[in-house]
């Protein structure tokens, strides 16, 4: 069996709709089929998921939320028109709108765009509907009960297959309408996935898969065709995100694979994220590289040098405070690493009081304006002429590199330098590591 989930690109319009049924009715194993709201039709267009957050906003403020509630019942009304659906609209925005009157909350208002089009797509697919709220739980401090969630769903999807189920909410310990983080509908098709024990989660979207590099600064990329999950990971470090995080939990662990599509180009293979690499065919050293900006090096000494304790205290502190250390380089009592600019500012000053009274000889030296390149791939430890290559790629063009390191899993390679040359260093390494492809 095969859990497919589709993004809100992907259903979009009444076009979108005939190319997710052509999809899922082509591969008979494709028996839970997992909707996100529709998404933007072009550029400047609004996701049915704002609009619903707008109505809630405009009854808070005691607003008129009715002409909103309008727009979406006007884009809903448009695709079922289009495909002859004959599902009752009119009774189910009556519903919405009475329970926005009398105050619903924002997650309730959310949720209303996946529980509206999973309804429009299981008539159009001919498939049975499950409402989420049914099977997905949040216990008292709002976080998924994930093995509650999981029998509930094994139980009330296998009784209904071939079965849609709205993605991105559950119900929380009162029955009330609980919704994940933004992209949550990810997290639904993987929870799915895992509970009907599935061969594979497809997760169709807008994108052929993860490209080896940002299409933005690479001109006309390689796509990556198989990554692990730790790959994974490692890329979205640095800011190459396909996925709903939580999304990745829930198969991995399972050891189902997760294959992201395009459903505009439905014959490429797109991505196949697996928990192991043994299967992979062309083993390149890196399997992609990702940068992001806006990072500062935060050095910090001791009081003493025989004392390397120091560095593991104040990594310690500075993820108390918040923050996602990287890269760090300790020496003694000496230590410096990487982090976000924001999550340090943010903390500054508490930080350094603490970083006192753990013996730092002076405050901490920070220096702004550092872009972090993560190289990701299974290839470093078998290649030792690896980080030697990084070297010389970067200096052949002056870049300056301000700090190289080899992360704990092996699979990462982080480099530091100037913000203002992160797109020449990332071109620069691609060109390198993709060229013995
Ligand atoms: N519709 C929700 C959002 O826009 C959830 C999702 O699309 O996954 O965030």
């Amino acid at each position: 069996m095969i859990v497919a989930k589709f993004g809100g690109s992907s259903l979009a319009d009444a076009a979108q709709f005939r190319r997710v049924r052509d999809i899922v009715l082509a591969d008979s194993r494709r028996q839970v089929v997992v909707p996100s709201a529709p998404g933007k039709r072009f550029p400047q267009d609004e996701k049915v998921t704002d609009l619903f957050y707008q109505c809630h906003k405009a009854r808070q403020k005691g607003e008129p939320f009715q002409p909103v509630l309008e727009v979406i019942r006007g884009r809903y009304g448009e695709i079922a028109e289009n495909l002859g659906l004959a599902l009752d609209l009119d009774g189910i925005f009556q519903q919405i709108w009475e329970q926005i009157a009398r105050g619903a909350g924002p997650d309730y208002c959310a949720s209303r765009g996946e529980f509206v089009n999973g309804q429009l797509l299981a008539e159009y697919l001919g498939f049975s509907f499950l409402d989420a709220a049914q099977a997905i739980v949040f216990d008292d401090d709002g976080k998924l009960d994930e093995e509650e969630t999981n029998s509930l769903l094994q139980q009330e999807l296998l009784e209904r297959v071939p079965v849609v189920l709205p993605g991105f909410y559950g119900r929380g310990p009162q029955g009330q309408i609980k919704v994940f983080s933004r992209g949550g509908s990810d997290v639904t098709g993987a929870l799915a996935a895992r509970a009907v024990g599935a061969e594979v989660y497809e997760n169709w979207t807008d994108v052929s898969g993860f490209l080896m590099a940002d299409p933005r600064i690479v001109q006309d990329p390689q796509p990556i065709r198989h990554l692990t999950y730790h790959e994974m990971y490692a890329l979205s470090c640095a800011g190459a995100t396909v996925l709903h995080e939580d999304s990745v939990g829930p198969v991995s662990r399972a050891g189902i694979a997760t294959n992201i599509r395009n459903t505009n180009r439905p014959d490429h293979p797109g991505t196949m994220i697996t928990s192991t690499a043994v299967e992979r065919e062309n083993f390149s050293i890196f399997a992609g590289i990702a940068g992001r900006k806006g990072y500062s090096l935060v050095l910090l000494e001791g009081e003493d040098p025989q004392q390397g304790a120091f560095a593991q205290k104040i990594l310690r502190a500075a993820r108390a405070h918040g923050m996602d250390p990287q890269a760090p380089a300790v020496s003694g009592a000496h230590i410096s690493f990487l982090v976000d600019s924001g999550e340090y500012e943010h903390e500054e000053e508490e930080f350094a009081a603490r970083a006192a009274v753990l013996g730092a000889v002076q405050p901490p030296e920070v220096h702004t304006g550092f872009a972090c390149i993560v190289l990701v791939g299974y290839g470093v430890p078998h290649n030792h002429r690896t980080l030697s290559r990084i070297f010389q790629t970067l200096q052949s063009r002056n870049i300056p590199v301000a700090m190289i390191h080899q992360g704990i899993s092996e699979i990462s390679t982080w480099v530091g330098v100037g913000e203002e040359y992160m797109e020449e260093a990332i071109r620069a390494l691609y060109l390198e590591f993709s060229k013995g492809k």
